[in-house]
């Protein structure tokens, strides 16, 4: 493990960055030297990655941020796997009518016909 020196901590709060990152290789962390796991919305000093440890210790808020924004899309994404799931059960519960309406729609939407 790589020992911090004081050139290297002197305004590192003020380095450390969220990024996204594309790249998702276990690089060591800039700072300390650990091992780092990248998850695509990463802390990092420019392009190069900063362990959670290490963004805790130096810039606590942007932990606090990052998982407010992990939190928030996670939920995104569960309320559009809802809406998906309601989507297709009301595709599968549509009324017999209701189906046979639309398949003529479509077949007569050249002619300017409409049932
Ligand atoms: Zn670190």
């Amino acid at each position: 493990m790589k020992k911090e020196t004081k050139e290297e901590t002197g305004d590192v709060e003020k380095k450390i960055k969220l990024f996204l990152n594309n790249v998702l290789t276990n690089d060591p962390c800039v700072i300390c030297g650990n091992r780092t796991e990248p998850g695509g919305l990463d802390f990092g000093i420019g392009k190069s990655l900063v362990c959670v440890e290490c963004a805790k210790k130096h810039a606590p808020e942007i932990v606090e941020i990052r998982e407010e924004a992990l939190s928030f899309a996670k939920r995104e994404k569960s309320m559009l796997a809802s809406d998906i799931r309601h989507k297709i059960n009301d595709e599968i519960y549509l009324s017999v009518e209701k189906r046979i309406l639309r398949i003529l729609d479509e077949a007569c939407k050249d002619d300017g016909i409409s049932f």
